[in-house]
């Protein structure tokens, strides 16, 4: 059984004055624990975060690392420096990496190696442009993704793993995926693991879906057969939205 994992990613938001009073108001919601909630937040705001969700629930990620352990790389950050912080989570390959931070496959594949190494778990993140869905490509870029990702990785750190879809034409812009398409994709990540692995490790991978997630979708998005949970950037920000989006089970949804 696969424990449904909903993070905010906060982006490049929130000061840490900012962040704690995010985090007081949403310490004021009465969570579902029965959902694994993770917030993903700048650099500067981990440690004041980790401080404030203590004994909570509420784990803390960070929204990127390098891959080597420490030297002459100005103005990155390490898994050793996270972990050493208190950081459980990492999201690796974010589109928005991607694109202005030219990461590649391959930088993902030693990225997620070294979060796996330093004991993070990481939230890796493939998806196709609406130009790629419009060629047909998608399907396959997403599957080549997941290969080049967890190339040389074994089955016990694939298994500790999140993998987050998102649709880079989703990502912002209030276009969420139809659940029909989110779990289409899904379905192949998980089919895909199966193949680098096998079937019991991919059942026990969870796979997100990320775009627009909002309180309003959010539960039939999560009835969806291969949807695990969801990455979440703007809902994120609010903590009213994030909280109806972890208590999604009892969320009067449009469904
Ligand atoms: C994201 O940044 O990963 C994301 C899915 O953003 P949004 O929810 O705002 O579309």
């Amino acid at each position: 059984m696969r424990k449904p994992i909903i993070a905010g990613n906060w982006k490049m938001n929130n000061t840490i004055e900012q962040t704690n009073d995010l985090i007081k108001e949403i310490l004021e919601i009465e969570l579902s624990g029965d959902v694994e909630t993770v917030l993903c937040v700048p650099y500067t705001s981990i440690q004041a975060a980790i401080e404030l969700t203590r004994e909570t629930g509420i784990k803390i990620g960070a929204q990127n690392l390098h891959w080597e352990k420490k030297g002459a790389y100005t103005g990155e950050i390490s898994s050793v420096m996270l972990k050493e912080l208190g950081t459980e989570y990492v999201i690796i390959g974010h589109s928005e990496r991607r694109q202005y931070f030219c990461e590649t496959d391959e930088t993902v594949n030693m990225k997620l190696k070294a979060a796996l190494n330093d004991g993070l778990i990481p939230i890796v993140c493939v998806g196709e442009t609406l130009g790629q869905r419009e060629d047909g490509i998608h399907l396959t870029l997403v599957k080549d993704q997941i290969v080049k990702a967890f190339k040389d990785i074994g089955s016990k750190d694939a298994e500790k793993t999140v993998v987050a879809y998102e649709p880079i034409w989703a990502i912002g812009t209030g276009k969420t995926a139809t659940s029909e398409q989110a779990n289409e994709m899904c379905g192949l990540i998980r089919k895909t693991l199966e193949s680098l692995y096998d079937k019991g490790t991919s059942s026990v991978i969870r796979v997100q879906y990320g775009g627009s997630v909002k309180p309003d979708n959010i539960k039939e998005l999560m009835s969806m057969e291969h949807i695990d949970g969801a990455l979440v950037g703007g809902a994120s920000l609010k903590a009213s939205d994030f909280g109806r989006l972890i208590n999604y089970k009892t969320e009067e949804a449009n469904v």
